[in-house]
């Protein structure tokens, strides 16, 4: 695949085809936007178009060294990676010398990790024009890592270009954003959603998993939508019943305060306007009018309010069984399952 085929961030597709064009490459780039959307695949198709033979106005050496005969995909932009050349197929194959993706492992990337980017980009690229590094999920780069690499984008090699992808910028060290251009990507539509999740999926779960998924794919895709709302529903259901902290990790506990907010906004759109089909939980419609009834807009509000504060305060290393008591207090005052 190219540039071209990652469906639905057409703005970011055409920014970066638009650097290609104009020869005006950066030596790092910050890809950022929610889980799921297409970041990683952007940034590999990047990697490949950067280093396709057939770009217009490649690199000539390496024209040299790998003449290929492949014509250009047919209706490709001229701009993107032709998807035929040696240098595309080894990147799809992932055996191109010059290509490196690291990520975390088991949550966290290291410090040794981020060495072996610092030690590989001391080479010259073997194959390509340039020595490619993505770094997926870049904030989970912990302080000593972070630092380490700070010194690599302080001083970027020749012929080199790092791509940080990440969900979460507010994570990485304002030192390292401030490094690298930007490359927002947004969630996707709806439509774009079922192109991507057509044939991938059950047909008969694909609404629920457009809607659940709010415009990122890659969730329904890797994750389990469904479940993760099911789990939610009940947890606050433990709260609401003044049970003791069941979040079972720290990370669950952001899925969870993305859910309540849904949640509170389903309440919200229902009493508003009395649509089941402008609903994200479109499956629990009955049940979100039975309990929206007992409710007040105001008290919805201040509900989606104060999670959304939470939320924030979370970031800060709360506590998390105070975390869960101070919420289920909050919610008990108006809520009743
Ligand atoms: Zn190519």
């Amino acid at each position: 695949m190219a540039l071209n085929d990652v469906i639905g961030q057409e703005k970011a597709v055409a920014i970066l085809q638009g650097i290609l064009k104009k020869k005006r490459l950066a030596s790092s780039y910050l890809f950022c936007g929610e889980s799921g959307i297409g970041k990683k695949m952007a940034a590999i198709n990047f990697a490949k178009a950067v280093n396709c033979l057939n770009l217009p106005g490649g690199s000539d050496d390496a024209r040299a060294r790998f003449l290929s005969a492949a014509p250009r995909s047919p209706g490709g932009a001229d701009y993107d990676a032709c998807d035929a050349c040696t240098s595309c197929i080894k990147i799809d194959s992932g055996a191109h010398p010059d290509i490196i993706l690291i990520g975390p492992q088991e949550g966290l990337i290291k410090i040794d990790e981020v060495r072996s980017i610092e030690e590989a980009l001391s080479f010259r690229p073997y194959e390509g024009s340039k020595k490619v590094v993505i770094v997926d999920d870049a904030d989970t780069m912990n302080q000593a890592a972070a630092n380490t690499f700070l010194k690599t984008l302080e001083e970027p090699p020749e012929d080199s270009l790092i791509i940080l992808v990440s969900s979460r910028p507010d994570r990485l060290l304002p030192t390292i954003r401030s490094r690298c251009s930007l490359i927002v990507f947004h969630p996707l539509s709806l439509d774009s959603c079922r192109q991507i999740l057509d044939g991938k999926i059950a047909a008969h779960d694909i609404e629920q998993a457009v809607c659940l998924s709010l415009g990122r794919p890659g969730l329904a895709l890797t994750g389990n939508v469904a479940g993760d709302r099911d789990r939610f529903m009940d947890l606050l259901k433990s709260m609401l019943r003044s049970e003791k902290d069941s979040w079972s990790s720290r990370e669950e506990v952001d899925g969870w305060f993305d859910q309540a907010l849904l949640f509170m906004r389903d309440l919200a759109v229902l009493k508003i306007t009395g649509k089941q089909t402008l609903l994200i939980n479109v499956d629990m419609a009955e049940n979100l009018a039975g309990l929206g009834k007992s409710l007040e807009l105001k008290g919805i509000i201040n509900i989606y309010k104060e999670l959304s504060l939470m939320k924030v305060m979370w970031l800060f290393n709360l506590n998390k069984s105070l975390t869960w008591n101070y919420t289920a207090s909050l919610l008990r005052k108006e809520l009743v399952l």
